[in-house]
């Protein structure tokens, strides 16, 4: 880059963005996964020096972050402080590809006053459409179905694999932030009966979506599908447990998209065995990826998807092309468009 062009760049920080050259190649970003869609790839290379992590590994990020000034971060390597403090004191932002934070330690960046961004609003279509699938496979007993197909104990009587309505029901959501609407509108359709949810304050968007606020008791001992769409915190964390279990009807359905730190997953394989609940679809769950001879693999009345929701070519894209505009923004000194 010539010496003009970066002195035009001091005066004129967009000319960059119009020329597409490299605004900046003295500032480094990593991308910490080697699975990130190409166009956000292409978008930080054309600026910076980027490098991408090889081996979605801790150890394989630790040996490449010192010296760089922006972490472009997918929810696959935990970030902490280990990784915070071999980046040094240069770093200035962290791009998260995610809604969900619980893998990033933010208060620490924040206490550097480190930047960071996530990537609410695009992917809420994408999952709340596999927390659409999971109600509807659960509450009628898809997997279970499914089984006797391949054991060939398929038989034809008037009670066999009876389901659960949503037609007519109480759908409660835990946690009615953007991905929680979005189920809301998605499931009108299906003719709910009642919407209801809980969270630390009402909310506009529930009025307006004509949803009933409720304590998180009322909403699991009234609710025919209980499902939780809050991030994992420490207040959050296994909030639904076997006294939980315990509040919701036997004939319910319990699905999550949250995150699997959100459940006891014992307290929820006893509900599942014992009929406590009719049955569960979960996208999220501890660990991942989940062993096929986990208990909850072979419940017949569970649905399992492995964690699918941002899971489609559109979304994924539109989340690291977010993410790289993200970083490109922080490092041209301009404002964030999804700060957190
Ligand atoms: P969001 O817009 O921030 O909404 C989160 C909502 O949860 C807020 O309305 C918040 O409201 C509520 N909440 C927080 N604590 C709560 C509690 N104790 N009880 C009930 N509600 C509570 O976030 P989002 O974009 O909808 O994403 C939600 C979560 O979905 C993410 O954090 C992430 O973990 C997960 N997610 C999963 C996938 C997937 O692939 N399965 C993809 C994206 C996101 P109040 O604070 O007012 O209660």
């Amino acid at each position: 880059m010539s010496y003009t062009f970066v002195g035009l760049l001091g005066v004129f920080p967009d000319v960059g963005k119009h020329f597409r050259l490299p605004l900046n190649q003295a500032k480094k970003v990593l991308i910490s996964t080697n699975d990130v869609p190409m166009i956000a790839i292409e978008l930080l290379e054309a600026r910076y020096n980027t490098v991408v992590n090889d081996i979605n590994t801790k150890e394989s990020l630790l040996a490449k972050v010192a010296g760089v000034n922006a972490l472009f971060c997918s929810a696959k390597v935990k970030l902490d402080i280990d990784i915070i403090n071999a980046a040094g004191a240069q770093l200035e932002m962290v791009g998260a590809m995610s809604a969900g934070l619980d893998n990033i330690d933010v208060e620490e960046l924040k206490r550097r006053n480190i930047k960071i961004s996530n990537t609410p609003g695009v992917l809420n279509a994408a999952v709340a459409d596999i927390a659409v699938l999971l109600t509807l496979a659960a509450a009628r007993r898809l997997r279970e179905g499914r089984i006797h197909i391949e054991n060939n104990t398929w038989t034809s009587n008037h009670k066999w694999m009876l389901g659960r309505d949503l037609k007519g029901s109480t759908v409660g959501i835990v946690g009615l932030g953007e991905i929680g609407q979005a189920i809301v509108k998605r499931l009108k359709g299906f003719e709910v009966s009642q919407f209801v949810y809980c969270g630390h304050r009402e909310k506009l968007e529930g009025k307006e979506l004509g949803a009933e606020f409720l304590t998180f008791d009322e909403l699991l001992s009234q609710s025919d599908f209980v499902i939780a769409s809050c991030p994992l915190t420490p207040e959050t964390k296994e909030m639904f447990n076997e006294t939980a279990f315990k509040k919701m009807k036997r004939t319910s359905v319990f699905v999550n998209i949250g995150r699997g730190g959100l459940v006891d997953q014992t307290g929820l394989i006893k509900a599942l065995r014992e009929d406590t609940i009719f049955a569960a679809g979960l996208d999220v769950m501890v660990p991942e990826p989940l062993s096929s001879d986990h208990e909850l693999v072979k419940l017949p009345n569970c649905f399992l998807s492995p964690h699918l929701g941002t899971a489609t070519y559109q979304t994924r894209s539109d989340m690291a092309k977010l993410t790289a505009q993200n970083i490109i923004a922080a490092l041209s000194g301009e404002k964030l468009i999804t700060p957190v």
